[in-house]
């Protein structure tokens, strides 16, 4: 029995998801067996570092959820897996549901607590739109998606090992055709650790160089509530939100957002939240680890300058 974490790469770089994956992996038992698929030995030495016993390096030319699942249940099959996490990530979301299928496994989505054993795997989520949370056991076989940047990286030593599978896309009966990139922030928001979010409360569209630059400042992704989607101003892949994207950045700066229910079900998880407002009732402020009740026009250049003066 083992467990197997699908790592996730953005462009040359390993997602800080692929690292939780694996270090939440030992806590429920050995080996770890990390699936790195384009990758290279520095990425999987940074696996290894994290809690990987061994890491399989395999190749998809051309994604597909389908050429993907197929990978990932080959090798979880190879490696006597039976545990597979993979990232709620919008790329976990497109193939996990499909390895559940080919594995005959239970399957578990947008967790962030996990303990238990191989055998019985204790898990929380968020439910109702974050408002309660659900403690689920479930039994191996199991296909898990974690949320990113809900679980802690544990620095690891052991036997370094890294494997190439000869596994591949197989049967293949969709390929995506093109995709389109546009609209998006420059940092994807559910893996950003930071984000700045702009609200009603900003105008008008002319006004996010504003947040934008506080964005470039701090390494954020940008993003919008539903009443800056609504209106126009910013594409809906920027919303977050209940009918948006959830996110759990280390620091969310909510900049004249009021805090609806809708708005804090995508993002009441980050780990610190700042609250710029000049209502000092909004309800944003309940959730707020720092609220600054005053004008945003003030208060992010203001920031911006400070941000640059602190981080060069
Ligand atoms: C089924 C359903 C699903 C929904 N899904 C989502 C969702 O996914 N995401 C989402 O965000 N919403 C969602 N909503 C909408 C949600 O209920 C709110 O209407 C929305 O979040 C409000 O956006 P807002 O905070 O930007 O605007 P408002 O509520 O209008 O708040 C604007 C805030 O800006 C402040 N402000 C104004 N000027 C300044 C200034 N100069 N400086 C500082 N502060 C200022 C005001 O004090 C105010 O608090 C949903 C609603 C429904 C019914």
């Amino acid at each position: 029995m083992a467990v197997l974490a699908v790592a996730e790469l953005k462009g040359d770089s390993l997602k800080k998801i692929s690292k939780e994956l694996v270090s939440a992996g030992r806590t429920l038992g050995t080996p770890v067996v990390a699936l790195l698929v384009n990758g290279n030995d520095a990425q999987a030495k940074e696996l290894l570092g994290a809690g990987a016993d061994t890491v399989v390096k395999a190749t998809l030319a051309n994604y597909s959820p389908e050429g993907m699942a197929n990978i990932v249940s080959a090798v979880a099959k190879e490696k006597g897996a039976k545990i597979v996490l993979a990232a709620h990530s919008v790329l976990g979301r497109d193939y996990a549901g499909r390895v559940a299928v080919q594995l005959g496994a239970n399957v578990a989505a947008d967790v962030v607590s996990i303990k238990g054993s191989l055998e019985n795997v204790e898990l929380r989520k968020p439910v109702y739109s974050g408002k309660a949370f659900a403690n689920i056991r479930i039994k191996s076989p199991a296909v898990i998606t974690v949320r990113p940047n809900s679980q802690e990286v544990k620095a690891h030593s052991g036997a370094e090992a890294i494997e190439t599978s000869s596994a591949g896309e197989g049967n293949v009966t969709g390929k995506i055709t093109s995709t389109d990139m546009s609209g998006g922030s420059k940092i994807q928001l559910t893996d950003a650790s930071i984000i700045v979010s702009g609200g009603r409360g900003i105008k008008g569209p002319e006004n996010w160089p504003l947040l934008q630059a506080l964005c470039d400042v701090t390494g954020a992704a940008l993003g919008a509530s539903r009443a800056a989607v609504d209106a126009g101003w910013i594409s809906h892949s920027a919303q977050v939100g209940q009918t948006g994207k959830t996110v759990s950045p280390n620091c969310y700066i909510a900049c004249g957002i009021s805090g609806a229910i809708q708005h804090l079900a995508g993002m009441g998880s980050s780990k610190y939240i700042v609250a710029i407002n000049k209502d000092k009732d909004a309800p944003i402020f309940k959730v707020a680890t720092y609220g600054i009740v005053d004008d945003l026009f003030k208060v992010v250049p203001a920031m911006t300058d400070e941000f640059k003066k602190v981080l060069g």
